[in-house]
């Protein structure tokens, strides 16, 4: 029978639910079992597909195309499992399958209702992710206690433990002890009054983990379980990690949370290997060399909106011992300059939509072209490289996207096909894993060892075909495209030391022991390409 975990937040957002649910995810999975993840987020868009950057961070795809909460990157990345639709569930998504399905009949006359027909329908939710082949599903509730739009969540989670019987589903409760400066104290009545929150919903947390910038006391505990209704050894510290977030599992293995988890489901503790996760953190902790990323975006005041390009350049840092210190840069102030560039021993441009920054993000891979810096260009990164090919090698000055510009005489990149006349904004790009096959001469084809690989999309626009035969001849190499060869999806250009664009979003599939190719060979050439500090 699949057990259940329900973990929910308590006091304020952002205390790092996704992370935690990550790490417990990974110790159990290195104890043996077989692990599924979920997200249930209590807004009303169906997906964050629609949601801006600034508002909700970066959105994360799926290999089927899901575009999703970014907390998935992180369960994709802890236990490198890959999620799915099943996922990720929003209040949106619940309400228009109900919707439907009255409009289809399929209430047979009942006045349909928040308590049970959505509250079931979250509960199919949960359902989705208890498959034959998973021991436990962890269920990660967005928002947090006493917000007006997670009740109906919590309520079919009280439903489903309920119906799971005793041993079959548990609650953990990820909340904050606020450190009073002036007093000197850590404070636990927030977290007591998130737990009466839930208590008069119906819902027992079985295990509280307690956010802390200091270390808690034993009062402290003695405190939380008398007032929560929990006993002292399942109060568990989550102090602030000092470097990395790759540091969260082994501390909460060292306070036992995986195992006390597991007696509490009622199941055997087998042994923990934590052998190569300690060798991820100890190449995080100690790295013998640096080198300095460039990152140009339009986003770059919201760190979360770059969320896996951030960690990707993480992984090839574990991957080559080697601090991958980055200067985050607005495209827009390389507009007037581009000063802040001299220090980059290599650039990226990552993904985006619209206009605003474009032109710094041209100027910053005309930088890197003219002045051999290594250059990786993801997305509207690559469409940038082939704008800029096509304005300053071939001199088509008005050489634009089509996104940009509906004037310019020469659309480098286009809409697709398929994009055209469409009017439906939300879940309508192409979304989720495609093949891609590897030019045998391509940069890219000995940096994956591979002929074809798979990589996720998220885009509207695509290299436009009648331009290729002339940007080819220019010098632009088409280092790999779609197996029919119709779509490009790899531009390369070649003597010098990297400078690659790939229409796809390598980031999403980087993991902390397995660095993505071209992240590596970014930071590979750049760390060949050390610039004298200022
Ligand atoms: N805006 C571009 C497009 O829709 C690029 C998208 C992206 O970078 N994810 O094609």
């Amino acid at each position: 029978m699949t057990k259940h975990i329900f973990i929910t937040g308590g006091v304020v957002s952002s205390l790092g639910k996704g992370i935690t649910a990550a790490s417990l995810a990974l110790l159990l999975k290195r104890r043996g079992y077989r692990i599924a993840m979920q997200k249930l987020d209590p807004y009303l868009n169906v997906d964050p597909g629609t949601m801006s950057p600034f508002q909700h961070g970066e959105v994360f795809v799926t290999d089927d195309g899901a575009e999703t909460d970014l907390d998935l990157g992180h369960y994709e990345r802890f236990t490198d499992i890959n999620c799915s639709h099943a996922s990720n569930y929003t209040t949106g998504k619940i309400y228009s399958a109900v919707i439907a399905r009255e409009r289809a009949g399929g209430y047979l006359g009942k006045t349909v209702q928040v308590i049970p027909h959505i509250t079931d329908e979250i509960k199919r939710a949960i359902q989705s992710a208890e498959t034959d082949d998973v021991d436990i599903v962890l269920t990660e509730i967005g928002g947090t206690a006493g917000d007006i739009e997670s009740l109906p969540f919590l309520e079919a989670v009280r439903q489903y433990i309920l119906e799971a019987g005793v041993g079959n589903a548990i609650v953990i409760h990820l909340t904050l002890l606020p450190f009073i400066r002036a007093a000197g104290e850590l404070k636990t009545k927030p977290s007591q009054q998130s737990v009466a929150v839930l208590r008069n919903i119906g819902l027992i947390p079985n295990i509280l983990v307690c956010r802390t910038e200091i270390p808690m006391e034993e009062d402290h505990r003695r405190k939380l379980a008398l007032f929560c209704n929990v006993s002292p050894d399942l109060v568990i510290e989550e102090k602030d990690v000092k470097h990395s977030i790759y540091e969260v599992p082994p501390e909460l293995a060292e306070q036992e949370l995986d195992t006390k988890v597991l007696d509490l489901l009622r199941l055997p503790v087998h042994r923990l290997d934590l052998s190569s996760w300690d060798d991820i953190l100890d190449r995080v902790l100690h790295p013998d060399r640096s080198c300095r990323i460039a990152l140009v975006g339009k986003y770059t005041s919201v760190r979360d909106a770059y969320k896996s390009v951030y960690e990707a350049l993480e992984h090839a840092g574990i991957a080559t011992r080697a601090h991958v210190i980055v200067d985050s840069i607005e495209a827009e102030e390389l507009e007037r300059s581009v000063e802040r560039l001299k220090n980059a021993d290599g650039i990226l441009v990552p993904g985006g939509f619209g206009n605003r920054g474009v032109a710094g993000k041209i100027k910053a891979i005309r930088y890197a072209r003219e002045n051999n810096v290594p250059l990786l260009g993801i997305c509207l990164g690559m469409q940038c490289i082939v704008i800029e090919f096509a304005q300053n090698v071939l001199g088509w000055q008005d050489a634009d996207s089509a996104e940009f510009s509906s004037s310019t005489r020469h659309p480098v990149i286009d809409l697709m096909e398929e994009q055209r006349g469409l009017t439906q904004k939300g879940g309508t790009m192409r979304l989720g894993a495609y093949p891609c096959t590897l030019q045998k001469d391509a940069v890219c084809a000995s940096l994956y060892n591979a002929e074809t690989i798979s990589e996720r999309h998220r885009h509207r626009y695509e290299f436009n075909n009648l331009y290729r035969a002339e940007l080819e001849k220019a010098g632009l190499f088409i280092g790999g495209t779609s197996p029919d060869r119709h779509l490009v999806e790899i531009v390369e250009l070649h003597d010098r030391p990297f400078f690659v664009g790939c229409q796809f979003h390598p980031e999403f599939k980087s993991r902390p022991d397995r660095a993505h190719p071209l992240f590596r060979g970014l930071v590979d050439a750049a760390l060949s390409n050390r610039q004298p500090e200022d």
